[in-house]
C-alpha cells in the first residue's frame, strides 16, 4: 500500500456494466472523497462522453492495435498500466466472463486480493473496501472486507443501476502501455447459432434437465417454447456433458431472471438454483414428488414430462385458438 493510492477506477469491456460501475463507484468516491475513473481498454476506442456524462471525473484511454479482440494477457497489461498510473485506491471490475479472467491476474500482478461477484459495495472507517457476495449457491451472503491496496472487487452485471446522466466535466486521459503478445492463438471463430442465446433478457424460459433421455425429446419443449415464444435453458448436464445445448443456467452458467421459468425433468441442485433465483414464478414438472425443485417452485406438477409437456403444448395451443 502506499499513502498516493487515491481515487476509484471501474472497468469493464461491456459498456452498460461499465456505466452500472460508476454509479457504484460514484457512491463510495463521494464516501472518500476523491476522484472516480473509468477505464476504456481497446483498439480504435471511442466515445468517452456517456462516461463522463454518467459520473467519471477521469477517463483513461489505452487504445492500441494489439487490443482489437480480447486476450487475457494484453488486457492485463492495460489494466495494470493504467492502475499504475492513476493508483487508485479501489479498483472495480465488471465480472463478466472477461473480466472474471481478468482481475485475479490483475490482483496477483498487484499482490492485492480481489472479492468477487460482489452485490453491495460499502467502504469502512478504515477505508478499507467492504463487499457483499452471495455464497453456498446463493443461499448464504457474506460480508468481507478487504486487507490490501487497492482494494479490488468484481460485480456482476444488474447488481448496480445506472446512474442518471448529467452535464458532467471530465478529462479524458490517453496512455501508452507496451502490449504483450497473447500466448494463446485463436485459430477460428464460429457465431453461435442455437436457440439458446439471450437467456438473461429472455422473459420466458423452458428449460431442460436429465429428465429428457434422447436429444430429439427436446422437439417437446421446442414446441412448448414456440407456443409460448419462450427461450431454451437447460441444466449444465445437458449442455456441458450431452453438448445437446450451448450455454445452460446455473452457478458456473448463465443468472437468469424470467417473469417464467419452466423446469422440466430438473432436479433442482444448488447448483442449478443459483442461476434461477431471480425468476418471478417457477413452475416444475418432475416424475419424483421429493426432487428438491418442488421447493424452489410456486407451481410444481408431478408427472412424467413425457406426457405433461405434450399435454402443455396442446391446451396453450388451443387456448391460443
Ligand atoms: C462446481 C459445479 C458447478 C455446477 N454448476 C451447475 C450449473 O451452473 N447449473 C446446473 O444445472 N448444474 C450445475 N452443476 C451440476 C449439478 O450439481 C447437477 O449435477 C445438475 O444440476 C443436475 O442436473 P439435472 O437436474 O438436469 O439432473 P438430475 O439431478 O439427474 O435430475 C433429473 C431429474 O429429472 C427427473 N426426471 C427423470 N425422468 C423424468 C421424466 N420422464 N419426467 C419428469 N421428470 C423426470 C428426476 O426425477 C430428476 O429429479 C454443477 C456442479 C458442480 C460440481
Amino acid at each position: 500500500m502506499t499513502v498516493d493510492q487515491k481515487g476509484v477506477m471501474v472497468y469493464s469491456e461491456e459498456r452498460k456494466l461499465e456505466l452500472q460501475l460508476l454509479g457504484a463507484g460514484r457512491e463510495l468516491a463521494d464516501k472518500l472523497e476523491v476522484e472516480l475513473y473509468a477505464l476504456l481498454v481497446g483498439a480504435g476506442v471511442a466515445g468517452t462522453d456517456d462516461l463522463i456524462e454518467h459520473g467519471a471525473d477521469k477517463v483513461y484511454v489505452v487504445d492500441d492495435a494489439g487490443l482489437a479482440r480480447f486476450a487475457v494477457e494484453p488486457y492485463r497489461a492495460a489494466v495494470l498500466g493504467a492502475v499504475r498510473k492513476a493508483s487508485p485506491e479501489i479498483l472495480l471490475i465488471g465480472a463478466t466472463k472477461r473480466g472474471k479472467e481478468l482481475a485475479p491476474r490483475v490482483a496477483a500482478a498487484l499482490d492485492t486480493g480481489c472479492m468477487t461477484e460482489c452485490v453491495r459495495l460499502d467502504v469502512d472507517e478504515e477505508r478499507r473496501l467492504v463487499a457483499e457476495r452471495l455464497t453456498y449457491g446463493g443461499s448464504c451472503i457474506a460480508t468481507e472486507a478487504s486487507r490490501r491496496r487497492p482494494h479490488m472487487a468484481t460485480v456482476p452485471t444488474r447488481a448496480f443501476p445506472i446512474p442518471q446522466p448529467s452535464e458532467g466535466t471530465g478529462d479524458v486521459v490517453r496512455l501508452e502501455v507496451e502490449v504483450p503478445e497473447p500466448r494463446a492463438v485463436v485459430i477460428e471463430r464460429r457465431e453461435k447459432t442455437r436457440g439458446d442465446l439471450g437467456l438473461e433478457e429472455a422473459p420466458i424460459i423452458v428449460s431442460a434437465g436429465r429428465g429428457f433421455r434422447e436429444r430429439e425429446d427436446l422437439r417437446l419443449l421446442e414446441e412448448l417454447a414456440e407456443v409460448l415464444g419462450a427461450k431454451i435453458g437447460c441444466s449444465r448436464p445437458i449442455a456441458a456433458d450431452s453438448g445437446w445445448l450451448e450455454e445452460w443456467i446455473g452457478l458456473s452458467g448463465r443468472k437468469v431472471k424470467p417473469r417464467l421459468y419452466l423446469a422440466c425433468g430438473i432436479s433442482g441442485t444448488v447448483q442449478h438454483a443459483a442461476g434461477i433465483r431471480d425468476a418471478q414464478i417457477i413452475v416444475a414438472i418432475n416424475r419424483d414428488e421429493a426432487a428438491n425443485i418442488f421447493e424452489l417452485s410456486d407451481y410444481g406438477v408431478v408427472g412424467d414430462l413425457y406426457r405433461v409437456l405434450p399435454a402443455l403444448t396442446r391446451a396453450l395451443k388451443e387456448k391460443a385458438e
